[in-house]
């Protein structure tokens, strides 16, 4: 979400003048744009704060501005530090370029309403061409899950119209994009007037059948048998559900306010794979959460093992000022979190590498991105259900579709060679 942010961002300033340079040496103005979600996250940004630090005392005239959800949390208190001069919050991105113009002139800016209807509708994102694009189809967040930072930082829930969206995506089809992932903070509440999600992703689909796409997250409480159906339907929406279940304990979804029990949650699992054949299913988990006991903790190992999730996300309850469980005792030992989350994650890795131990010796169709992140003789895709897939460099450029035979994997990758290319060498063989 942060880097679909980003990118309206980048085309905000863009229509004012400004141009985007990669090297920070070079820069004018330097923008962070944070998350506020955990603690690790914000100390991450107070890393590149030192970082960033160095390169004002060499040139004192940039100017540094924090975006986003930390901005929004911490307000003025950035402004103390005489590094930062700008302090703008998710909604607020349109003042950006006043902001800009004024810090040039040595005057510091804060800018961090929250806003009902804000979304950016207008703005169109400056994206570099590629293979995936995210679009921010809703903002904010109305769940208030008693743990979540999030209906505080980006205030209200709201949807962008359908008809926007879907010129976006014809935009981006047009300029070669074959993914587009559709975000939202809970898109079971996504409604332009009569239109719902599942509405969306059926017109999202019907603009170019080679185009995938995906979406994230869907909220337990809320998944309606129609997205289902519809995932089930149209061909190009990805069949992969990630569906953040954060605890196995229903006493401590009670105290999430996650509004589900685990009952309706395997319930519902089990009518997401009855209604999409093959579909992939991944979670979040919150560990540690608290009065979290060993016995709820068990319950969590549990449910991993009866789901059998294709791949989980796993944290450490990390407290957030504001929210209704900073009043809870943060009561879980940091090194008992720790274990808690090795021994999920520990799990987890071995019910993943069974999961796609499974897929050995099937054909899977894969979108190609590019080369692999070790090394440029492989090349890297994913299946629609959101695994990734690496295998012998080949001239197809990016964005082609291929059949790959998986030949061999480990709990987060699937590796094989191409179906085309092993008939091929057969055939040779033959002759
Ligand atoms: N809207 C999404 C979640 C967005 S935040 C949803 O409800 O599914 C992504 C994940 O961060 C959450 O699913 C949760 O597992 C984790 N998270 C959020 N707040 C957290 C906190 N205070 N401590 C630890 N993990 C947290
Ligand atoms: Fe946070 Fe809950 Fe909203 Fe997700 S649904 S963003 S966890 S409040």
């Amino acid at each position: 979400m942060n880097l679909a942010d980003s990118e309206l961002v980048g085309g905000i300033l863009d229509s004012h003048g400004y141009t985007v340079t990669r090297e920070i040496a070079d820069a004018d103005i330097v923008l962070l744009n944070t998350c506020a979600i955990r603690n690790n996250a914000e100390q991450r940004i107070h890393g590149r704060l030192g970082y960033i630090r160095g390169f004002k005392k060499r040139k004192p005239e940039i100017v540094v501005g924090i975006l986003g959800c930390m901005g929004e949390r911490l307000r003025a208190r950035f402004l103390d530090q005489a590094l930062v001069d700008i302090v703008i919050g998710p909604d607020e991105y349109r003042r950006l370029p006043l902001l800009v113009e004024r810090a040039f002139a040595g005057e510091k800016g804060i800018a961090v309403r929250l806003s009902r209807v804000e979304d950016y509708d207008d703005i169109t994102p400056l994206r570099i061409d590629g293979i995936t694009a995210w679009i921010s189809v809703m903002r904010g967040c109305d769940k208030f899950c008693t743990f979540c930072v999030v209906p505080f930082t980006r205030g209200r829930e709201r949807s962008r119209q359908l008809g926007s969206i879907v010129r976006e995506v014809e935009t981006l089809a047009a300029r070669g994009f074959k993914e587009v992932t559709l975000l939202g903070q809970n898109v079971n509440s996504y409604h332009d007037g009569e239109y719902d999600f599942a509405d969306l992703m059926r017109h999202v689909a019907r603009v170019d059948r080679s185009l995938r796409v995906r979406f994230t997250t869907s909220h337990p409480q809320d998944v309606s048998q129609k997205l289902l159906e519809t995932v089930a339907e149209e061909e190009n929406l990805c069949r992969h559900i990630h569906l953040p279940v954060q605890s196995g304990s229903d006493r401590i979804l009670g105290l999430m306010n996650r509004t589900y029990s685990v009952d309706h949650y395997l319930q519902l699992v089990d009518r997401i794979r009855r209604t999409i054949p093959g579909v992939s299913v991944s979670t979040d988990i919150i560990s540690g959460f608290p009065t979290e006991a060993q016995h709820d903790h068990q319950l969590t190992i549990q449910l991993l093992r009866e789901v059998r999730f294709d791949g989980a996300y796993t944290f450490k309850y990390s407290p957030r000022q504001g929210t209704r469980a900073w009043e809870f005792p943060d009561d879980v030992p940091e090194d008992e979190k720790g274990s808690r989350v090795s021994e999920i994650t520990g799990l987890q890795h071995e019910i993943s590498l069974a999961v796609n131990g499974s897929l050995v010796g099937t054909l899977q169709r894969i979108l190609v991105e590019g080369p692999s992140k070790k090394s440029d003789q492989e090349y890297m895709g994913r299946t629609d259900t959101n695994k990734t897939v690496v295998f012998p460099r080949m001239d197809e450029p990016s964005g082609a579709y291929v059949d790959i035979l998986i030949e061999r994997v480990n709990s987060a990758t699937l590796f094989g060679r191409r179906a085309e290319a092993l008939s091929e060498r057969r055939e040779v063989g033959v002759a």
